[in-house]
C-alpha cells in the first residue's frame, strides 16, 4: 500500500468525528461534540439523527447488523448482533436503526458473571453508549458489523462491566487535578482533565498445526507439559533480531487491519523469547486506549488464524522463558492540555510535576494490594510470585536522579535558604532528568519512565480497566488529600509554596517505603520489602481479597467509583474465574496424562523390554546394564506419572484449587522427565523447539 493510499485508509472503518461532520446538520453535529467534550449522555432529541447517520454510513459500507459493543467481568469483549431490517406487511423490508437503539440495548445478562448481583435483580442488563468511543465497523467474510461502544449494567444502576467504573473513575480524577490546577492558577473553565494509555502488547505465535494437536493449548491457552529445549532464549539472540518473512507478513496484514479501525499501531518488535513479539500503539485517551488494546487483541487472534498461526496472549504459554504482560503506560493531561508527568523547566512547572509524583507515591504506598488484586489471575500468577517471575509486590522506580530530587525535597525546609541538595518549591529548578532508555529499569512494577508511569504487572490477555479504574481512584484520592490541606492553609492566610513544601515533604517521609530503584528480581528485595510492610501477595486468592477490605470500600463509595456491593460482586466473579480456571487446567493434565502419554510411554517401555530379551536370545551372554537401566528409569517415571495423576484427581474432587496446583506441578515434572527418555517418534505432543522455533 503505498503512503496516500494508507492515510486515505486509516480510520476508514471509524465512524470519526469528520465522518459526523459530514453526515450531520451543523447543530446537531455541535450538541454532539459538546456531549464528547463534556463526557456527558447523549441527548435524546438528536439520537435519531445520529443513529440515520450511522445507518447510512455503515450501509454504505456494508454492513447488515448492528451490535452494543461491551466488556463484562469476563475479561473479553461481548456482543449480540441485531440485523437493520425491519420487514412490512407487503414482504419488503426497510433498513432502520433508531435512536432509542443506539443509545440503549437490552441484552439478556442472566450469562454474563454478576459475582452475585444478578440473584436479587432481574436478568436483564442494559447497555448504553459512551459517545467518547466512536463506532466503528467489523469486516466479516460475507457482511459486517456497525459496533457501538458501551458500557453494561444491571437494571437498577449496578455495574456489570468493567467499563461502567472506569469512566466513573476518570470524571472523578478530572475533578481533583482540575481543583489542583487552580490551585495553581491555571484556568479550568470549560476544560476537562483526562488519563492517558498506551498499552504495549505482548504475544506469542505459534504454527496452528502445533497449536492444534495440543490439547492443553486448545483447552487453557498454555503449555501444561514440555520439556525445556537445549536452546531456548539463552542467547538473547531474539530481542529486537530480524523478523522472518511469514512473521512479517502478519504484522503488515495486523497493521492494516488495526489501522483501518483507526488503532493508531505504532512498534512492532521481536519480543525476549523465541516466537514471542510485541505490539504497541501511540497513546489515546484512557478509555478509547482500553477499547482499542481490547480489539487489538482480538483482530491479533482473527489475523494470526489467516496465516496458518494461533495467537497466544496466556501470560505463560511456555514455562522456563519469558511470559507476556501488558504495560500500562500511564499520564495525565491537565486542563492547560500539557502532559502533567513531564518535568517542567520552571520553579512553577516543577511543583505541579513534584506533587503528582508524591500523590502517585502516596497512593501506590496506601493501596498497593489493591493494585495487585487488579492483575490477579489464574495465567498472571505464573507470571507474578512464582519461580521464574519478578515478585508480586508493587513498588515504584523513580530512577536515580528522580529519587535524589524526592530526598532533597524531604530534606529541604520551606525557611532554610536556597542551598546545595535542597528542593525548595516554587524556588528551585529541577535538574534535567534523563528520558532515555539508559535510566529504565526493567524489573520494576511501577517505573516512572521520563513522562508517564508504567505499570507493568498487567498480564498480556487482561483488560487494562481494573487496574486503571483503581489507579485514577487512589490518585484521585491522594490529591484530595493535599487539595483539601492546600486550601485550608490559604483560607488562613499562609504562603502557598511553604504548604506545599511541608504537605509534600509529609508524604515522602510517609510513604517513601514504597520507592525502590534497585533490581526486583532478586531475593534480598522480597526480604527488604517486608521488612519496610510491603504486602508480597503470591496467589490470586490472597491477592484479590484487597477488593472487599474496609479501606477500599470506603475510597470507592466516597468518590462513587463502586459500592460495596460492586466491590463484592467483583471479588466473587475473579475468583470464581480463577478457580474454574484451575479446576480446568487439572483436569486438561490429567486427560493428557492418562490418554497420551501413559499409553506412549507404555509402548515406548514394552518396546524396550521385547528389546532387551531379544537381544539376549540372539546374543547370548552380553551386558545390558544400560538398557536395564533406561528401562527402570521409564518405569519409575511412568510409576510417578500413574501416581501424581491418581492424586491429581483426588485433589480435583476435594476442590482445592492450592492442592491441584501443587499436584499438578509433581505431574508435570515426571512427565516432562519421561519426554526426555521416550522416543521421539512415540511421543504424542510437539515439543517446545518445535512450537517456539518452527515458524
Ligand atoms: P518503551 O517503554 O518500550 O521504551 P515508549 O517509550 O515508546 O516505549 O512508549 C511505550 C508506550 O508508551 C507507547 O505505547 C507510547 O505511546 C506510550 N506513551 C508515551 N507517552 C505516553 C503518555 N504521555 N501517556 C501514556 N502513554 C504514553
Ligand atoms: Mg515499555
Amino acid at each position: 500500500m503505498k503512503a496516500n493510499a494508507l492515510t486515505k485508509a486509516y480510520a476508514e472503518n471509524v465512524f470519526t468525528i469528520k465522518t459526523m461532520r459530514s453526515y450531520l446538520s451543523k447543530n446537531t453535529y455541535k450538541t454532539l461534540m459538546k456531549t464528547v467534550l463534556n463526557r456527558s449522555t447523549i441527548n435524546a432529541v438528536i439520537a435519531d439523527e445520529v443513529a440515520d447517520a450511522m445507518k447510512t454510513w455503515a450501509l454504505a459500507k456494508g454492513a447488515t447488523h448492528f451490535t452494543h459493543w461491551f466488556q463484562p467481568l469476563t475479561g473479553a469483549t461481548a456482543e449480540k448482533h441485531d440485523s437493520f431490517i425491519e420487514p412490512d406487511r407487503e414482504g419488503e423490508c426497510m433498513m432502520v436503526f433508531s435512536g432509542k437503539e443506539l443509545i440503549q440495548g437490552e441484552p439478556d445478562a442472566s450469562s454474563f458473571p454478576s459475582g452475585g448481583l444478578r440473584a436479587t435483580f432481574e436478568a436483564r442488563g442494559y447497555t448504553a453508549w459512551d459517545p467518547t468511543s466512536p463506532a466503528f465497523i467489523k469486516e466479516g467474510e460475507k457482511g459486517s458489523t456497525l459496533c457501538i461502544p458501551t458500557v453494561f449494567c444491571a437494571y437498577n444502576g449496578e455495574a456489570l462491566d468493567e467499563k461502567t467504573p472506569l469512566l466513573k473513575s476518570m470524571d472523578v480524577l478530572s475533578v481533583q487535578i482540575n481543583r489542583l490546577a487552580k490551585l495553581f492558577g491555571i484556568k479550568t473553565k470549560g476544560k476537562h482533565s483526562y488519563p492517558t494509555l498506551g498499552a504495549e502488547q505482548e504475544y506469542f505465535l505459534i504454527d496452528k498445526e502445533f497449536y492444534d494437536s495440543r490439547l492443553d493449548l486448545l483447552q487453557t491457552g498454555r503449555t501444561l507439559f514440555g520439556r525445556q529445549p537445549a536452546k531456548h532464549q539463552q542467547m538473547d539472540d531474539h530481542y529486537f533480531g530480524a523478523i522472518k518473512p511469514r512473521v512479517m507478513a502478519f504484522m503488515e496484514d495486523l497493521d492494516r487491519r488495526l489501522w483501518k479501525l483507526g488503532i493508531p499501531a505504532k512498534t512492532r518488535h521481536n519480543e525476549v523469547c523465541p516466537a514471542q513479539f510485541e505490539i504497541a500503539p501511540v497513546f489515546e485517551e484512557l478509555n478509547l486506549g482500553i477499547d482499542h488494546n481490547m480489539l487489538t487483541m482480538e483482530i491479533l487472534r482473527n489475523t494470526a488464524e489467516d496465516h496458518g498461526f494461533s495467537c497466544l496472549l496466556h501470560e505463560k504459554p511456555y514455562a522456563g522463558v519469558n511470559g507476556s504482560g501488558k504495560h500500562n503506560n500511564w499520564s495525565i493531561v491537565g486542563p492547560d492540555d500539557k502532559n502533567w508527568l513531564t518535568p517542567g523547566d520552571n520553579p512553577h512547572e516543577n511543583a505541579k510535576f513534584l506533587t503528582i509524583i508524591c500523590a502517585l507515591t502516596m497512593a501506590i504506598d496506601k493501596h498497593a494490594g489493591l493494585l495487585r488484586a487488579t492483575v490477579a489471575s489464574a495465567g498472571n500468577d505464573h507470571r507474578l510470585g512464582a519461580n521464574e517471575a519478578p515478585p508480586a509486590i508493587i513498588s515504584i522506580f523513580l530512577g536515580e536522579q528522580l529519587y535524589d530530587v524526592i530526598e532533597q525535597l524531604e530534606k529541604g525546609k520551606a525557611t532554610s535558604s536556597k542551598k546545595g541538595g535542597v528542593i525548595k518549591i516554587g524556588v528551585t529548578s529541577l535538574p534535567q532528568l534523563p528520558r532515555d532508555a539508559t535510566d529504565r529499569n526493567r524489573t520494576s512494577p511501577f517505573a516512572f519512565t521520563g513522562n508517564k508511569f508504567e505499570f507493568r504487572a498487567l498480564g498480556s490477555s487482561q483488560n487494562c480497566s481494573p487496574s486503571d479504574t483503581i489507579l485514577n481512584t487512589i490518585v484521585a484520592d491522594a490529591l484530595d488529600e493535599i487539595c483539601t490541606k492546600l486550601e485550608t492553609s490559604i483560607e488562613k492566610g499562609r504562603d502557598f509554596n511553604d504548604t506545599l513544601q511541608s504537605i509534600l515533604q509529609a508524604i515522602v517521609k510517609k510513604h517513601k517505603r514504597v520507592l525502590f530503584n534497585g533490581d526486583n528480581y532478586t531475593d534480598a528485595w522480597k526480604k527488604e520489602a517486608k521488612k519496610r510492610g510491603l504486602p508480597n501477595l503470591v496467589t490470586t486468592p490472597e491477592a484479590l481479597k484487597a477488593f472487599t477490605t474496609k479501606e477500599t470500600i470506603k475510597i470507592f463509595e466516597k468518590y462513587g467509583v463502586l459500592t460495596a456491593r460492586e466491590l463484592e460482586s467483583r471479588y466473587m466473579t475473579y475468583l470464581e474465574i480463577y478457580e474454574a480456571e484451575t479446576i480446568i487446567e487439572a483436569e486438561c493434565a490429567n486427560t493428557i496424562a492418562k490418554t497420551m502419554i501413559v499409553p506412549a510411554a507404555v509402548r515406548y517401555q514394552a518396546e524396550l523390554a521385547d528389546s532387551i530379551n531379544m537381544a539376549k536370545s540372539v546374543l547370548g551372554k552380553i551386558s545390558q546394564v544400560e538398557s536395564k537401566k533406561l528401562l527402570a528409569e521409564i518405569s519409575r517415571e511412568l510409576e510417578a506419572v500413574l501416581k501424581n495423576a491418581a492424586e491429581l484427581e483426588t485433589a480435583i474432587k476435594s476442590n482445592k484449587s492450592s492442592k491441584m496446583i501443587s499436584v499438578q506441578h509433581k505431574l508435570r515434572t515426571a512427565v516432562d522427565n519421561l519426554e526426555g527418555l521416550v522416543s521421539r517418534a512415540d511421543w504424542p505432543l510437539p515439543s517446545y523447539t518445535e512450537m517456539m522455533f518452527v515458524m
